[in-house]
């Protein structure tokens, strides 16, 4: 991050569609022209928390991608990413003076509404802002699947693996409050688990000797029992089947699943009820994930309009620079192009200071425009 990268104009302005899906796949799953609230508890949506309205030692509220945009101009908004079964709040009984612009009929409060301290900008289990103005340590903010709150890599308390965007993680906290959940990570779980245990392992060999045996075969994880056609009667529970086949993994850490380990889980009577009691049935749910949102915004978004070239262009930003983007995207989007011509028109290259200055330069934008 910090040696220089030089990039030629025509390099900044060649396609790169991923960032481009990336940056519309947080939008285009949400409506940036209405308020999600006559929709009700919506499936999952881009939420925002506006520091300036409900500002922390208050009430938590948040409130939807069109909300934030028109409600909120201007404001010192926490960008919460996507949240499930959530309600727009802007407004309601949890705001003191803001009246919302879209949709100002809403009841007081909504009561299934889940809160966490995400909503007032702090993140992870040690409870820092993102992004952190005294942390320089790059690292990578995951979020788990179950509580929806972002961690640092490094606070999981086991190894990251290799292409985590395309896995789901479950926090240590969450998995202790559902340790039925152990159970499928001692079969289902991948080389993050492996890692894990190797370590834990290690740590045990040291320390403890009372502690329960820790399996080796983990590298050997392959499913056990054969997969049988669903309409067949499902007499026995599987998670029993994987209980009796008594492979242990180190209870400690968050966990990594693998593709699709959802549709894994078993569907049985009892185990949906435990899901149920335990708030989280929306692990058998496979368009819950966020991955299955962003499709469904990337599918949308391609058929509604063409690339952007623009957008491609950015593909040296790190997320907290594409952030800001989605945040001001259209505002951003003018000034940038400005910006980049300035370039084109002297011939210059672009370096990633240039861009790093560019962004400096909107934030601080942003912070004067919060103080009047
Ligand atoms: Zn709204
Ligand atoms: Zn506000
Ligand atoms: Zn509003
Ligand atoms: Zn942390
Ligand atoms: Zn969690
Ligand atoms: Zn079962």
């Amino acid at each position: 991050m910090c040696e220089e990268q030089t990039v030629s104009l025509v390099d900044v302005l060649q396609e790169d569609e991923e960032l481009e899906e990336e940056a519309s796949a947080v939008l285009a799953g949400s409506d940036s022209d209405h308020c999600s609230y006559p929709q009700g508890y919506v499936k999952r949506q881009a939420l925002y928390a506006c520091n300036t309205c409900t500002p922390k030692g208050g009430e938590a509220a948040g409130v939807c991608l069109a909300c934030s945009y028109k409600c909120h101009e201007g404001h010192d908004l926490f960008e919460l990413y996507t949240k499930r079964n959530f309600r727009c709040d802007c407004g309601n009984g949890k705001f003191k003076d803001l009246q919302c612009k879209l949709h100002p009929e809403k009841d007081e409060f909504n009561t299934l509404n889940k809160y966490s301290q995400n909503f007032f900008g702090s993140y992870c289990t040690c409870g820092r802002p993102y992004p952190d103005p005294d942390d320089q340590v790059e690292d990578e903010m995951i979020q788990c699947v179950v509580c929806e709150d972002w961690l640092h890599g490094r606070h999981l308390g086991c190894s990251v693996p290799d292409g985590v965007e395309l896995q789901e993680m479950i926090c240590e906290a969450c998995m202790k409050k559902n340790p039925f959940l152990w159970v499928y990570a001692a079969h289902l779980a991948g080389p993050g688990a492996a890692a894990t245990t190797a370590a834990a392992q290690q740590r045990a060999d040291e320390s403890d000797a009372n502690r329960p045996p820790v399996a080796t075969q983990v590298e050997e994880a392959v499913e056990p029992s054969p997969k049988r056609p669903r309409r067949e009667a499902e007499p026995s529970c599987r998670l029993e089947e994987l209980q009796a086949a008594a492979r242990e993994a180190e209870r400690r850490g968050a966990v990594f699943w693998p593709s699709a380990w959802r549709c894994r889980l078993c569907r049985c009577g009892a185990c949906r009820a435990r899901l149920s009691e335990a708030g989280v049935s929306f692990l058998l749910d496979e368009s819950d994930t966020v991955l299955a949102y962003e499709n469904k915004g990337k599918s949308s978004e391609r058929t509604q309009q063409g690339s952007d070239p623009l957008m491609s262009a950015l593909d040296n930003l790190n997320r907290v620079q594409q952030l800001e983007i989605i945040h001001g995207y259209n505002d951003m989007k003018s000034e940038l192009k400005d910006f980049l011509q300035t370039f084109a028109a002297e011939g210059k290259v672009v370096t990633s200071d240039d861009i790093h200055h560019f962004f400096e330069q909107q934030s601080e934008k942003r912070r004067r425009e919060s103080c009047t």
